[in-house]
C-alpha cells in the first residue's frame, strides 16, 4: 500500500500524566521565560502558531490516524488498532508513531502545546478546539498549560465558553503560593493571582491541576513556602496536587544563585521535613495527591485527600524517624533507581549493590548530598 508522508508540527514537552495524550503544538516554547528554576525553554524563542498551520496539523495527522486504521483493519476489527499495526509504523513511518499509539490507546486525550497555550485569542482557541473535535470525534479529553497570569485574562463567561467548547482540563505550575519565593524565582505572579485564577478555572467546571516544587524556598524561606502555598490550594482545592521537587540544572539562572550562595537547597531530608508540614497543613480540601515524578524522593505519598493523609503522613514520618545511614542508603537508592518504595529496604537483593556503591563513596569522601545532586541532574 502506497502512504503519503504527513507532516505535522509536534513539542517535546508534556506532563508525565499526558504521556498517552495527542499532542497538538498550538505555541512554541514560554512566553515568560523568565523562572529562574526553569531549565526547559532557555535559549528558545516563544512564537505563537497561526490557525491555518494549527488546523493543517490537525487535518495531517486525520489522514494519518484513517491510514493507520486502514492497515489495521487488515489484521484486527474495524476501529481498533492491532499491535502489529502499530510495529508496521514504527518501522516504515516512525513520524506517525504518536498517533499509532494514541490510537492504540483509545484515541481519547489530547493535550495542547506548548508552555501557555491559552495565550492565543479566545476566537482562535473556541476554532481550533471546535476543529480538533470535528477531526476527531473520539476524543473526551482536551488538557493544557496555563499560567495563572495568562488565565486570569479571561472572564468566568469565556473561561466557561472554553469548557463548552471541549477543554476539559488545565495544568498550572503554582510552584508556590508564597510571595516571597515566586519574587525570588522570577515566575511573575503572585499567591493571590494563583487563588484567583484556580478559583475561576473550577468555577467553569474545567478539572484543575497544580504543580508545586518542593525545595524551592531553599534554607531561607522553606516553612513559608510549605504554609503559603498549603494556603493557596486550601482557598483553590484543585483536583490534583502534582508534587515535583527542585533539582538545579546548570543551565537555569537558579544555577548561579546557588554557585554565589544567594540560593541554599535543601538536602533531600529538609526537602521531607518540608513536605510534612506541607501535607499537614492541607485543610478542607478533597483533592489527589500525587507524587509519580522521579525528582522526587518518596514517590509513594499520594492518596486522596482527606481520607489518606495520615498515611501520607506516616510514609513522611516513617522515612524521618530512620537512622541516618537508612535514610542515606535509601536516598542513593532511589536516584539510581534500584529503590522506589521504602520498603524495597527489606530486599537484600537491592540493597547490596546500593550498600556497596555508599561505600565507595565514602571511601572517596563524597558526601551522599553531593552524589545525589549530581544524580538528580539526569531527571530535570
Ligand atoms: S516554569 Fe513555566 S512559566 Fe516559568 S519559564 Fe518555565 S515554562 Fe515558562
Amino acid at each position: 500500500m502506497a502512504w503519503e508522508r504527513l507532516k505535522f508540527e509536534q513539542g517535546p514537552i508534556r506532563p508525565p500524566s499526558e504521556a498517552g495524550s495527542l499532542l497538538i503544538r498550538l505555541t512554541r516554547n514560554c512566553p515568560w521565560n523568565r523562572c529562574l528554576f526553569c531549565p526547559i525553554y532557555k535559549n528558545e524563542k516563544f512564537s505563537r502558531r497561526s490557525v491555518d498551520e494549527i488546523k493543517s496539523d490537525i487535518s495531517a495527522m486525520a489522514e494519518a490516524a484513517k491510514q493507520i486504521r486502514l492497515i489495521s483493519d487488515g489484521d484486527s476489527s474495524p476501529g481498533v488498532i492491532s499491535r502489529q499495526a502499530v510495529a508496521t509504523i514504527q518501522t516504515e513511518y516512525p513520524e506517525m508513531l504518536q498517533i499509532a499509539y494514541w490510537l492504540y490507546g483509545g484515541g481519547k486525550n489530547v493535550f495542547l502545546q506548548d508552555g501557555d497555550s491559552l495565550l492565543l485569542p479566545l476566537h482562535d482557541l473556541l476554532d481550533i478546539l471546535s476543529f480538533l473535535k470535528e477531526q476527531f470525534p473520539s476524543i473526551d479529553r482536551i488538557t493544557t498549560y496555563a499560567r495563572s497570569k495568562t488565565l486570569l485574562r479571561f472572564s468566568q463567561s469565556e473561561m466557561n465558553l472554553l469548557r463548552d467548547q471541549g477543554l476539559s482540563r488545565i495544568h498550572v505550575g503554582l510552584e508556590s503560593g508564597c510571595d516571597k519565593v515566586l519574587e525570588f524565582m522570577k515566575k511573575g505572579v503572585t499567591g493571590e493571582q494563583h487563588t484567583k485564577a484556580g478559583l475561576l478555572v473550577k468555577a467553569a467546571g474545567l478539572s484543575l491541576s497544580f504543580y508545586v516544587i518542593l525545595g524551592l524556598g531553599g534554607q531561607s524561606l522553606w516553612r513559608e513556602h510549605a504554609l503559603d502555598t498549603a494556603n493557596v490550594i486550601n482557598r483553590v482545592n484543585p483536583d490534583f496536587i502534582r508534587m515535583r521537587t527542585l533539582a538545579i540544572h546548570p543551565v537555569s539562572p537558579l544555577y548561579q544563585s546557588f554557585i554565589d550562595g544567594s540560593f541554599t537547597p535543601l538536602t533531600d531530608d529538609q526537602v521531607i521535613r518540608e513536605e510534612l508540614l506541607f501535607v499537614e497543613s492541607l485543610e478542607g480540601i478533597d483533592s489527589y495527591f500525587i507524587s509519580d515524578h522521579i525528582l522526587n524522593l518518596l514517590e509513594e505519598v499520594e492518596g486522596q485527600l482527606p481520607a489518606d493523609k495520615e498515611k501520607m503522613l506516616g510514609t513522611l514520618k516513617r522515612y524521618l524517624n530512620w537512622p541516618e545511614d537508612k535514610r542515606d542508603i535509601f536516598r542513593l537508592g532511589r536516584r539510581t533507581g534500584n529503590f522506589r518504595q521504602l520498603n524495597d529496604l527489606d530486599h537484600q537483593a537491592f540493597v547490596q549493590p546500593v550498600e556497596e556503591y555508599y561505600r565507595q563513596l565514602q571511601s572517596q569522601n563524597i558526601t551522599v548530598d553531593e552524589q545525589v545532586r549530581q544524580l538528580m541532574l539526569r531527571f530535570i
